[in-house]
Formats: C-alpha cells, structure tokens, sequence
C-alpha cells in the first residue's frame, strides 16, 4: 500500500503585536512546520544591507506597505526552497492581490486568524523586545525573557523595533484595517478561515495547538524534514 503524504500549507493572521511570531515559534516547535515571515525576511535584508533592504528599510521604518509586487516576488521566492516541507507563513499576504498571487501557486489549508483587539495591542507594542537574528519575540508583561534584554537562547542583547513607536504603530493598524482585513473575508469565502480571539496569547495557544492537532493529526500531512 502507498501512503499518501500531503504538505501542509498554512498562513498565519493578524494585526500587528496579535502575538503571531509567538504562536508561530510554539506551532514551529510543536508541528515541526517550516516558519516563513515576512516582517523577519525584510528585516534580514536590512541587516545584510541588500539592495532591497536599503531599498525599503524607511518604508517599513515608517510602517508603510511594501507594494505587492516586491513582496510577493520575494516570497515566492524564498516558498521556493521550501517546497518539500510544510509551512507556516507569516506577515504575507496583507493584501487581497498578495492573496490571489499566493493561491495562484499554492493550495492555502488553513489560515489561522488571531484576533486581538487594537486597544490590547496597542498597550502590548511599547513592551515588545526582539531578538533580531531569530526573529524570537518577548513581551515583558507576559512572556519576558528569562534574563531581562537578552535572548534566552544565544544570550545576545534584544532590541525594540523603531516601527513600534506609538504613531508609526496606529499607521500601522491603519493598512491593517483598510488593506488585510479584507484578506480575512477573502479567506473566509474560501472556507479556511479559522479565527481565535482574546487578549492573551497564552491562553489563546491552547485552542490553536487542539485545532492543529486535529487537522495534522490525522497523519497523511507531511511534517518538515529537518534540515
Ligand atoms: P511585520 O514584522 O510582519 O509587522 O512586518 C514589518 C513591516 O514589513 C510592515 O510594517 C511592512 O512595512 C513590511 N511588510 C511585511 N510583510 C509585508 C507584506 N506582506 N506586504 C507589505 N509590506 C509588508
């Protein structure tokens, strides 16, 4: 008998600080996925000095919108060298084009909606620390690091992102609203749509974990291989 082994392709959603690199690191850890982000692949780029982080580091420093052709060349480029495993991705699309462009390559299995009201994430941003190279994220308040600064695994200092001032913030929950929420609808329509809500991400995990079980527990998805 052959066994059928299929990849599992996964998006994860939500407005700014709504705690989608945290869950994304525990869905990592537990499913072995692969973990694509977008906010990191940029921020990469910057820290390489490519042109293209040079290109658009004050566009994201001001909290604009990378415009949908860039982005999506480079994600699907870099879903390229993803394509044997699993993946969860991150931050992309924001943009219902950024969404037809993905389906027009891939199946999308699940998207994974956080929803996280502004107020909550708002007073949460001021506290965020991130440790760059990993795009590990800490929050003081509910998920601090064990050594205050620093990054539990490597010991390297952490550092606050210059988007996450209050102004650059509200812009940035702005595009959320008028550009990425849409994708949300578009999703829905699709019938893939699965939304969590609540204010602490610890205690919405739980009910994110049991929901994953059940789809990637049946056991013909393919976890990541480990590279
Ligand atoms: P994030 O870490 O996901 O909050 O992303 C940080 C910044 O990168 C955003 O505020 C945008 O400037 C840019 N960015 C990330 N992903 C996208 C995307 N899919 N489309 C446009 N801009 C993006």
């Amino acid at each position: 008998m052959v066994s059928r082994v299929v990849l599992f392709r996964a998006v994860i959603m939500g407005p700014p600080g709504s705690g989608k690199g945290t869950v994304s690191d525990r869905i990592r850890k537990s499913f072995e996925l692969k973990h694509l982000s977008s906010g990191d692949t940029l921020r990469a780029n910057i820290i390489a000095k490519t042109d293209i982080g040079l290109l658009l580091k004050s566009s994201i420093d001001q909290g604009q919108l990378i415009p949908d052709d860039i982005m999506t060349r480079l994600i699907l480029l870099e879903l390229r060298n993803l394509e044997q495993n699993s993946w969860l991705l991150d931050g992309y699309p924001r943009t219902v084009r950024q969404a037809e462009a993905l389906d027009g390559t891939y199946n999308i299995d699940t998207v994974i909606n956080l929803n996280v009201p502004f107020q909550t994430i708002k007073d949460r941003l001021t506290s965020r620390w991130l440790h760059l190279p990993s795009g590990r994220v800490y929050n003081t308040d509910f998920n601090p690091p064990k050594i205050p600064g620093l990054d539990d695994v490597t010991g390297e200092p952490l550092i606050q992102r210059n988007d996450d001032t209050p102004e650059t913030v509200t812009r940035r929950l702005h595009a959320y609203k008028t550009q990425t929420e849409p994708v949300l609808e578009y999703y829905r329509s699709k019938g893939v749509l699965e939304t969590f809500s609540g204010t602490e991400t610890n205690k919405m995990w739980p009910h994110v974990h049991t929901f994953l079980s059940g789809k990637l527990g049946s056991g013909d998805h393919k976890a990541a291989g480990k590279v």
